[in-house]
């Protein structure tokens, strides 16, 4: 089993895995093995190839592993953290670390194998929303969980599988992405007594050179220090913590939202290769009331160059303006 250890300059949790399937290809220095494409383990005929499902949306009467499901849910075959055993912090010397337990589920999102967000019918864009939901509110029963998150790649750059998919995955810890940002909350709080992400929503809607779509209950726009060329947040209007307590209502808002701003995307880029994270608060006693649950979009069009990763310090050749402009259809004078 991996180990989560924890880097004492920055507080850090990282996995350290050496059972990675990836691993073989580090040493040959070539690409990883070719892309799945057909036949597809995820296609409608191949249940049997995946491990039993956990969740599912089907046809009434419709038998477990079987046809007839709109959206399934399955363990990863290669997960990065194990469901099996206990945490068992403990330290090493001056360091922490723990067993690498967690949850790592696979939603196959449609039995469409070339079905895309901006493709999908309204109902099985919901379908999906509704099956991030109810598996948030499922694994929070289990109480060595402190996050879930919901990752969604899309294209040959950043996928194996060229069946649409997302990933669900709980950790013991608070990954530092999402505690950066709580902190960030809590020390904007104590200056304005405000919302940093009710403020943000409020600028760009008033402001609107930034903002891709707005439905009743969500905005997408090119946030005002993007990192990446295209980077872009959804934002639900209502504050909330957590994503888990999004209303139906809501959902068929964010639906809509998600499929008007990925067909905007995939029109405008082509080939487009991205990742989308769901930022949502911890969970039980780490929950704080302050933080804005909201999606993060970014589209994988340049490799990150050394610069970045060395410097945390990121590049953006195209402001989030023009991007919004260039979105949206409008013309730019670049
Ligand atoms: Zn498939
Ligand atoms: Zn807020
Ligand atoms: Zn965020």
């Amino acid at each position: 089993m991996g180990e989560l250890r924890k880097d004492p300059v920055v507080d850090r949790w990282v996995i350290i895995d050496p059972q990675r399937v990836e691993r073989g290809a580090l040493f040959q220095m070539e690409e990883p093995a070719g892309r799945v494409e057909k036949p597809c383990p995820f296609c409608q005929g191949s249940e049997g190839e995946t491990p039993s499902e956990i969740f599912v949306l089907g046809e009434p009467g419709r038998k477990p592993n079987d046809k007839g499901w709109w959206v399934r849910v399955i363990p990863d075959k290669n997960p990065i953290l194990r469901i099996e055993g206990g945490l068992e912090r403990r330290a090493e010397g001056m360091f922490d670390l723990m067993n690498a337990v967690g949850a790592h589920e696979i939603v196959i999102e449609t039995p469409d194998h070339y079905g895309d967000w901006s493709s999908l019918e309204d109902v099985q864009m919901r379908r999906i929303l509704e099956t991030y939901r109810a598996r948030s509110l499922d694994l929070r029963n289990d109480r060595r969980f402190r996050q879930v998150m919901v990752v969604k790649n899309h294209g040959r750059a950043v996928s194996l599988f060229e069946h649409p998919h997302s990933h669900i995955v709980a950790f013991p810890v608070v990954p530092k992405g999402i505690e950066e940002e709580i902190q960030g909350v809590i020390s904007y709080y104590r200056r304005k007594e405000r919302c940093v992400f009710c403020d943000i929503l409020k600028e760009e809607l008033r402001m609107g050179r930034r903002s891709i779509f707005e439905s009743r209950g969500f905005l997408a726009f090119a946030p005002f220090a993007s990192r990446f060329p295209f980077e872009t947040w959804i934002l639900p209007k209502r504050h909330s913590p957590d994503f888990g307590e999004i209303k139906g209502e809501e959902i068929a808002d964010l639906a809509r939202t998600l499929k008007a701003t990925m067909g905007m995307a995939f029109q405008t880029l082509a080939n487009l290769s991205c990742s989308l994270i769901m930022h949502t608060g911890p969970l039980h006693e780490y929950s704080r009331p302050e933080y804005h649950w909201h999606m993060e979009i970014v589209p994988r069009l340049s490799k990150v160059a050394g610069f970045e990763w060395g410097t945390g310090f990121f590049v953006n050749p195209i402001p989030p303006e023009e991007a919004a402009a260039r979105l949206k259809g409008e013309r730019t004078s670049v």
